[in-house]
């Protein structure tokens, strides 16, 4: 905690909780407790998309092998590119792609190449077809052509020894086609990561049972489902725990003993059926159990045994909130990922938004195009934390500062667009 927040609760902070960390420090104190698994595995190259390199990958020999054409046209020496006026030339053969042409370009010669064609000895520069007149084996080129052009050079894509995939990247498809122009069938990947996860709440029934007064359906183990699907994360979904110490208890226990990381939602709060923070307390250890943001301040970091353990909140969108900043990242770095944080960008704002001082926000926003090329963003409408509605209706976070109070429209604010949430 620092002084300068302290003062700030006591002045025109109304909504700081001076026992809370920033987003940011909370960030860092999960940064500094979340290392790599040391597992790793060899998958084959289409097994291995969205998984994470564990090592890096060199190029084993240069790419291109040879120097070759880019284009369909005459393989010609530079010397005999005509400074003024037209040169003919004698055809002396075609290399084409992966078949060669067994024979030398000499002065006054040239050789038809394809695309992708190794650029036969003795010649140096390609002229296009469209810009030569041919006529049998002779073909005539004229002036504005400019030596070396049209030629891909040996290792001008990827120099041998080079690193193609560096250690801690996301495997994505153009990964896996560079692997494979390599001729590399397999990648070394870290292991996936094992997440438990329950929710907690005696109001909470499944789908399929009939809900009596006052009980709503468990949607938070969906919400996570997907999230942790999307990661690339082994799921085991535990169900729904009873708000009851023992049974809390025994839920922790055992998610500890199988899984790398466990994940509850509800019960993390200081209400007389919150037993999440204290049984943390009692089988593990507490790191840190509020932040002040918005939706999500009571969110639980900490450890069981082995596994990082992470106590969202109960409302539905707050769980969608603190998993995207905090156990995303904390679970990309376990996974060894290193670039592990949202993009973030500046959009201007449609709408006024209501805010107080105190907690960084999280608003749910629709970020769209200007005609001129710039962004907008205007808020979904209510706020409420229970709505997944809201989350449904955005494609961004509006991101607002903790010291902000009220923002007008107009104003250029951070926002997180949700595309490309892993
Ligand atoms: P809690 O943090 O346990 O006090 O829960 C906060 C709010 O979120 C309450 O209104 C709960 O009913 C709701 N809630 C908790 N868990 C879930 C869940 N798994 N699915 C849907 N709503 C939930
Ligand atoms: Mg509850």
């Amino acid at each position: 905690m620092n002084k300068l927040n302290v003062t700030h609760a006591a002045g025109c902070m109304e909504d700081f909780d001076p026992n809370s960390l920033t987003v940011d420090q909370a960030l860092g104190r999960i940064q500094e407790t979340v290392e790599t698994l040391a597992g790793i595995e060899q998958v084959p190259l289409r097994s291995a998309l969205w998984r994470i390199s564990a090592r890096s990958v060199t190029c084993p020999s240069a790419v291109p092998a040879h120097s070759n054409s880019a284009m369909d046209g005459y393989a010609v020496r530079s010397a005999d590119l005509p400074s003024s006026g037209e040169k003919a030339l004698r055809v002396i053969g075609t290399a084409w792609a992966g078949r060669p042409l067994d024979g030398r370009v000499e002065t006054d010669q040239c050789a038809r190449v394809m695309t992708g064609a190794i650029l036969p000895n003795g010649a140096d520069t390609v002229v296009m077809q469209e810009d030569c007149e041919a006529d049998g084996d002779s073909v005539t080129l004229g002036t504005g052509h400019r030596a070396g052009q049209f030629v891909r050079a040996a290792g001008e894509d990827i120099a041998e020894g080079a690193i193609v995939v560096p250690a801690g990247k996301r495997l994505s498809p153009t990964e896996l086609g560079l692997l494979a122009s390599l001729g590399m069938g397999e990648v070394t990947v870290v292991r996936k990561p094992r997440v438990a996860f329950f929710s907690t709440g005696d109001e909470l029934r499944s789908i399929g049972e009939p809900l009596q007064l006052g009980q709503i359906y468990d949607s938070n183990r969906y919400t996570l489902h997907g999230m942790l699907t999307r990661l690339g994360v082994d799921l085991i979904d535990m169900g729904v725990v009873r708000d009851e110490p023992d049974a809390t208890g025994d839920a922790f226990s055992s998610a500890a003993a199988m899984a790398d990381a466990i994940i509850t939602t509800g019960g993390a709060s200081v209400g007389d059926a919150d037993y999440v923070t204290d049984t943390l307390r009692q089988l593990g250890s507490v790191n840190f159990w509020k932040v002040a943001m918005k939706p999500g301040r009571p969110l639980a970091f900490g450890r069981v045994g082995d596994a990082l353990f992470f106590g969202l909140p109960g409302n539905p969108v707050s769980v969608m909130v603190t998993f995207y900043q905090f156990v995303m990242p904390a679970l990309r770095r376990l996974m060894g990922e290193h670039d592990v944080h949202p993009m973030r960008i500046k959009a201007r704002l449609q709408s006024d938004l209501r805010k107080r001082p105190g907690r960084l926000e999280f608003q749910r926003g629709y970020l769209t195009t200007d005609p001129d090329g710039g962004l907008s963003v205007h808020s979904t409408g209510a706020q409420g934390s229970g709505i997944l509605n809201s989350m449904s209706q955005a494609n961004c976070f509006i991101v607002l500062p903790l010291e902000s109070g009220d923002v007008t429209a107009d104003t250029l604010v951070d926002v997180e667009p949700f595309y490309g949430l892993v």
